[in-house]
């Protein structure tokens, strides 16, 4: 089976699809995007990435060029036309194509790119082994809450950390205090000795995960406090356990940071509760 994507308006062979060359993403990373899993063909959590691109398009000044039942439809349909049962939906809003210049154009239409791929869910054998994670220095812009295309500092972090053998970065504060921020691509989180789970409060310097959110409300509901503090990189290696958070992965803890075990080196029994009720939460969708 081909797969097929969605470019303004119209469902093609994923090898057809294409934006114009002077689309916004390309020349000036102007767009913002949303990765939405999905599990048993149903959307895990549709609503909170829909609330969050229409967050990242207001602060960027942005539309969204249909309404959000019209583009929940089209994901559907992509959904349907790929067969997906199991993986991921990645949807990209641009700010549209003109002749090149720095000034936003006053008439121009956003472009919209819908494309589906097919993964394993529970997040693989990671999920269960655990990974490491390096720690580099937070070089993005002032803005990572907002979710742009905008992710060369993200995608070079990650690099690192898959150059030096770890599966993810942890970016860390500028500064001298050494605050764990957020992964690259994931949310950070750690287990203190005192069983006291721990991840950075939300606001401007992160994005406000969705599986992060989601996992607050499951662990706080299931009588697991959940404490959204800044930690810093020795209190993170102290910690009896850590794990990180995504949609593409979704609980995936972690057992070593810059070479330093965590707790026991394997998954810890917080993280394994965490990730029971998540696993449990997907089954009832
Ligand atoms: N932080 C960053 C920088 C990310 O790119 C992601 C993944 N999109 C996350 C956190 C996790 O967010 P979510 O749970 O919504 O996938």
């Amino acid at each position: 089976m081909s797969q097929i994507s969605y470019v303004n308006g119209r469902y093609l062979p994923h090898n057809k699809a294409c934006l114009h060359v002077e689309d916004r993403s390309t020349q000036f990373s102007d767009g913002v995007y949303e990765v939405i899993a999905v599990i048993s063909g149903n959307l895990v959590d549709s609503q909170m990435h829909y609330k969050r691109l229409s967050r990242s398009l207001t602060e960027l000044k942005m539309n969204l060029p249909m309404s959000v039942s019209a583009l929940h439809s089209n994901i559907k349909e992509i959904i349907r036309q790929n067969r997906l049962k199991s993986g991921l939906i990645y949807l990209q809003i641009s700010r549209g194509s003109a002749p090149r210049n720095h000034v936003i154009p006053n008439l121009i239409k956003e472009s919209v790119v819908i494309t589906a791929k097919h993964s394993k869910p529970n997040g693989g054998k990671h999920a269960k082994q655990g990974v490491s994670v390096i720690t580099t220095e937070d070089i993005r812009w002032k803005r990572p809450d907002i979710k742009s295309v905008s992710l060369l500092p993200n995608v070079l972090a990650k690099n690192q950390a898959a150059q030096r053998g770890a599966f993810e970065a942890w970016l860390v504060e500028s500064g001298g205090k050494e605050i764990v921020i957020e992964g690259s691509s994931s949310n950070a989180w750690i287990v203190t000795q005192t069983s006291q789970v721990v991840t950075h409060p939300e606001g401007v310097k992160m994005l406000s995960g969705v599986t992060r959110n989601r996992i607050i409300d499951l662990a706080t509901s299931n009588g697991i406090q959940v404490l959204e503090a800044p930690f810093t990189v020795t209190q993170a290696k102290a910690a009896s356990e850590a794990f990180m958070t995504s949609t593409s992965s979704f609980v995936v803890p972690i057992i070593e940071i810059d070479g330093h075990k965590i707790g026991t080196g394997k998954c810890g029994p917080v993280t394994t509760a965490i990730q029971t009720l998540y696993n449990d939460f997907t089954k009832k969708l």
